[in-house]
């Protein structure tokens, strides 16, 4: 790209009048350096003698790049305020005498460049006392399609200035005062930041100065001469502020967030639940069927559960006071550890406050930017979140594609991966190929690794999750799993081997750094989870329960399927299935609809979620209810 440097200087009565540089790419040349002229011709100080224009040919690896330094503000109200805004600044520096060097900043005025001053012996190393040293051929970055701005914007300026200055062999700050007289806001900068002061001088006062503080060796002057005047310099993310506009409306952003949303039909709400999860619900002062609770066996209600929520906290109180590794470790969680692992045939398990929590916290610490993970492109937001924390390398594979998995690993090389998916797809109830997953992360040399949100408790023969639904053909190296659906509680964990959780224990950050849950939820969940041992009966009537719900709706003339408890209906667009859901809602049934981003755009769908306590009456009911709206809507 072909670039020039622009610079103009207006005077008249041999004084400064205006100064401005760019750096510009040569299509907008022509046009910067009439405004330029204008600019310099056009200045409130009245009619210019003498204006001179220069443009320069830049080369592209002759420019160096600098991000803008940070900006503060110190808010001054009067200029001795501003001086002693200065004053401190001088100090943090170093400088034994900062009244000295604040001086020879008054004595600047009237100088055409800068005062190029010993930060320690205070002595002129200017070459030229009345021409100064002088900052030039530099700019800010500009957005591609940014209108071009005639008028000074002194911040704009300055920040650029400053930043190139602050990044000059030797110089280790700066401080200016506008001359121009309405202009009496100043700054002091160096690496470490740009402090604009707000006051440092008094309105209407033509005195200004400019000072770059040399520190070092004097033999390396030239070298900073030359950087100020010579190189070229583009400064990153330069914003424009402008102190006498109202503060941005830091809202704005939010507000029309949400508002774009509910245009598209993406705005979400809350509803509010009077009644304990099950089956049937209280909302909105009326009993409704539940369709959408993930508590697919029930326990949640389940007296023997509740009674084990209740005696918990009674005897060890409401919370747990702290992390797993500092307090807030008790029985009850090993008890649910122990029991979790025996349930899932691990060696051990590791409990998490929530099953996004079991995804975010071992997959972070598992995995590190120097890895892969392979991961399925429907897989839950822990699982992408996770993935995302952990800085890997990301290669998402086509749902439940076991081909193209393979075809992914064939060509991704990798020293150390993981490969992830849901065992049953939260949002379409399909289960996973199990067998042919384990077989690539093995023959691949990967960790392996599950989500059994959706299918502890549902598939298996006795709701033992994805393992067991494969007869064990096939077991991964970590089940991650949730307390919060099934098992009716809140909740999550990790299976696996005891090299795997000691060290999950060790370097998991939600682990280590986040509360353990109340006894009660370790309490009911340990409950539920033996409940489910006792009564297998209850996987076997879910099961029944949905074969009767997908049989009822392809019979009306809705076609679907599912083995496990979710049963997603497709509508499509999201308005629709927000009107369908509400409709349903008007009718006595509880059904959420799902939307982008839980589902890509134009898929969304009703998703049923069907519980072991559903009876066939109200399933009979539901199922005719959803396909009469469907048709109606
Ligand atoms: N994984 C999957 C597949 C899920 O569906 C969910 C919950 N929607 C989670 C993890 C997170 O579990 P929890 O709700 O217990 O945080």
């Amino acid at each position: 790209m072909i670039r020039y440097s622009l610079k103009m200087r207006s005077s008249a009565a041999s004084k400064h009048v205006s100064g401005s540089e760019k750096i510009v790419e040569a299509s907008d040349a022509p046009r910067s350096i009439a405004d330029l002229v204008e600019r310099g011709m056009t200045h409130p100080r009245g009619p210019v003698d003498f204006l001179s224009i220069k443009v320069e040919r830049l080369q592209d690896e002759e420019i160096r790049y600098l991000d803008a330094l940070p900006v503060s503000t110190i808010q001054t109200k009067t200029s001795r305020e501003g001086r002693d805004a200065m004053r401190t600044f001088l100090r943090n520096l170093g400088i034994a005498s900062p009244d000295k060097v604040l001086r020879e900043l008054d004595a600047a005025s009237g100088m055409r460049g800068a005062v190029l001053l010993d930060a320690d012996t205070l002595e002129h190393l200017e070459p030229d006392h009345a021409r100064g040293v002088r900052a030039t051929c530099m700019d800010r970055e500009r957005e591609c399609d940014e209108p071009p701005c005639k008028s000074k914007n002194h911040f704009v300026e300055a920040l650029v200035l400053a930043t190139k200055v602050a990044h000059a062999p030797h110089i280790i700050g700066e401080l200016c005062i506008s001359d121009d007289p309405d202009y009496v806001t100043g700054y002091a900068a160096s690496t470490a930041g740009y402090r604009r002061i707000t006051c440092v001088k008094e309105k209407g006062s033509e005195n200004g100065g400019r000072i770059f503080l040399y520190r070092g060796d004097h033999e390396g002057v030239p070298e900073t001469i030359d950087y100020l005047e010579r190189q070229a310099v583009i400064v990153r993310g330069v914003t424009p502020l402008n102190a006498d506009a109202p503060l941005p409306d830091k809202w704005k952003y939010l507000r029309e967030t949400l508002d774009a949303m509910r245009s598209q039909g993406l705005y979400r709400t809350l509803r509010r639940m009077d009644s304990a999860q099950s089956s049937e619900v209280l909302c909105d002062g009326r009993k409704r069927i539940m369709l959408a609770s993930n508590h697919y066996l029930d326990f949640s209600s389940d007296e023997r559960v509740r009674r084990a929520a209740v005696q918990a906290t009674e005897t060890f109180g409401a919370g747990s006071g702290g992390s797993r590794l500092t307090t807030g470790n008790g029985v009850w969680h090993e008890r649910l550890e122990k029991a979790l692992a025996d349930f899932k045939a691990s060696e051990s398990a590791l409990l998490f406050n929530t099953g996004y929590e079991a995804n975010l916290g071992a997959i972070s610490a598992l995995m590190d930017r120097s890895c892969v993970i392979f991961s399925d492109a429907l897989n839950h937001a822990s699982i992408i979140d996770g993935c995302r924390l952990s800085g890997a390398r990301i290669v998402v594979y086509r749902h439940n594609d076991m081909e193209d998995l393979a075809h992914a690993l064939r060509r991704t090389p990798f020293k150390r991966g993981l490969l992830v998916s849901d065992a049953v797809f939260s949002m379409g109830g399909d289960i996973l190929d199990l067998p042919s997953f384990v077989r690539l992360a093995e023959k691949y040399g990967l960790l392996s690794m599950v989500d059994e949100a959706h299918s502890t408790g549902v598939i298996g023969k006795h709701g033992h999750g994805i393992v067991e639904h494969f007869n064990g053909q096939a077991r991964p190296d970590i089940l991650m799993g949730t307390l919060s659906k099934s098992l009716g509680a809140e909740g999550g964990f990790i299976c696996g081997r005891e090299l795997l959780i000691n060290y999950l224990r060790n370097k998991s950050r939600p682990f280590i750094f986040s509360t353990s849950m109340p006894p009660a939820t370790a309490a009911s969940s340990l409950k539920a989870l033996e409940l489910l041992q006792t009564e297998p009966e209850r996987v076997r009537t879910l099961r029944d329960n949905v074969r009767f719900f997908c049989e009822r709706l392809t019979d009306a003339g809705l076609p679907t399927h599912s083995e496990t408890a979710i049963v997603p209906i497709a509508v499509g667009d999201e308005k629709r299935s927000l009107r369908v859901a509400d409709e349903l809602w008007r009718r006595g049934i509880v059904l959420s609809a799902i939307r982008y981003p839980t589902v890509r755009r134009g898929e969304a769908r009703l998703r049923a979620a069907l519980m072991s306590s559903h009876t066939k009456a109200q399933l009979a009911f539901a199922s005719k209810t959803i396909a009469d709206v469907l048709r109606e809507l």
